[in-house]
């Protein structure tokens, strides 16, 4: 149930709601809006009519039950998209926001290189995976706490944020410790565990789709981590799972607008997983932006040929610039701007 608060409901008025609701046994969620503070009542209880009642309190304009299964990140709870503020960033306003880098942290001098690169050319994120979920056990599996720190200095030498991969719950107050955001992979879309734990970090977390996941239960992921206390997730269209062996994945940029019609969070995309091929992703972020995705996850190696992982879908630095380039004018199209 959503009971939306009155605009001139005073914090002594809405703290009553929340009360309320925790007496009939729910979970109470402040979501406040541009126009409005709705809270949303959340659980199994069995006091819907109690709940109902909460219409006839002075400072509530109305009581409507939430249809989707997914509650607190959809759009029901919330008309206006949600931007996530990161220090002077913002996720999922107006300006677009750009995360770039390796897909493995693998040397300082390799890092550092993609790390200025990246910021020249107008990234104001760094990634690079310390933690690597990868397919076979005797791939590079990362360099872990080694990583971290590697992504740290890069953040202390450029002033770039830093985002990287959480894989196990059991890391997630060390991984918190160094990064700014925090990435759940494709292959860890529906660790509930995980998500669970990451609902009680005061980080943001960008969650990507799963490679053979719906839009529904990306959503419900994505609700795990909102139901546990974090409500500041960015959605990632990554690319699926389908019949086509010609890309990686099949990238389903239509998940983009459905997405911003079914959630209030903002959605960014990944032309590097979500197509596996260095050719395809300027085309692909092009488009991403023309489908109004707020931002974009692009791989990027001063070396490609030579990356421990997904070089193939690596753009080198200076093919990264092109393209951050040509993205700007893009933006632009879209009413939307870039640094
Ligand atoms: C990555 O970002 O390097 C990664 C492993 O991505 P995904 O989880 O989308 O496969
Ligand atoms: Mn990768």
């Amino acid at each position: 149930m959503i009971i939306a608060m009155k605009s001139n409901a005073t914090e002594e008025q809405i703290n009553h709601v929340c009360e309320k609701i925790r007496e009939f046994g729910y979970a109470a969620h402040l979501i406040r809006g541009e126009e409005r503070v709705v809270v949303a009542a959340v659980g199994r209880g069995d006091y819907k009519d109690q709940l109902q009642s909460l219409k006839f309190s002075p400072a509530v304009a109305d009581v409507a039950a939430i249809t989707q299964p997914y509650k607190l990140v959809s759009r029901d709870v919330k008309a206006d998209r949600t931007v996530i503020r990161l220090g002077d960033l913002e996720i999922g306003g107006r300006r677009l926001v750009v995360m770039a880098g390796p897909c493995s942290v693998e040397t300082r001098e390799q890092l550092m290189e993609t790390a200025e690169a990246v910021k020249r050319a107008g990234a104001q994120i760094l990634r690079g995976g310390a933690y690597k979920p990868r397919t076979s056990p005797y791939d590079f599996q990362g360099l872990e706490e080694v990583g971290l720190k590697l992504l740290a200095e890069a953040r202390e030498a450029t002033g770039l944020k830093v985002i990287t991969e959480i894989i196990t719950p059991e890391d997630v107050e060390l991984v918190a410790d160094y990064a700014d955001i925090l990435q759940v992979g494709a292959r860890n879309m529906q660790n509930f565990a995980l998500l669970k734990k990451l609902g009680r970090v005061a980080k943001p977390v960008l969650l990507k789709r799963g490679m053979s996941s719906t839009i529904k239960e990306l959503l419900l992921s994505a609700e795990y981590i909102a139901a546990h206390g974090n409500d500041r997730i960015i959605l990632c269209e990554r690319g699926i799972r389908t019949f086509e062996t010609a890309t990686r994945n099949t990238l389903d940029l239509a998940a983009v607008p459905l997405l911003h019609e079914l959630s209030h969070l903002p959605v960014i995309v990944d032309p590097s997983h979500g197509t596996g091929r260095r050719t395809l992703i300027r085309p692909a972020a092009k488009a991403a932006v023309a489908i109004g995705a707020d931002g974009l996850i692009i791989e990027v190696h001063p070396h490609p040929d030579q990356a421990w992982s997904d070089g193939p879908q690596s753009l080198t630095p200076s093919e990264f610039a092109e393209t951050m380039k040509e993205l700007r004018r893009y933006a632009l199209i879209e009413s939307r701007s870039m640094n």
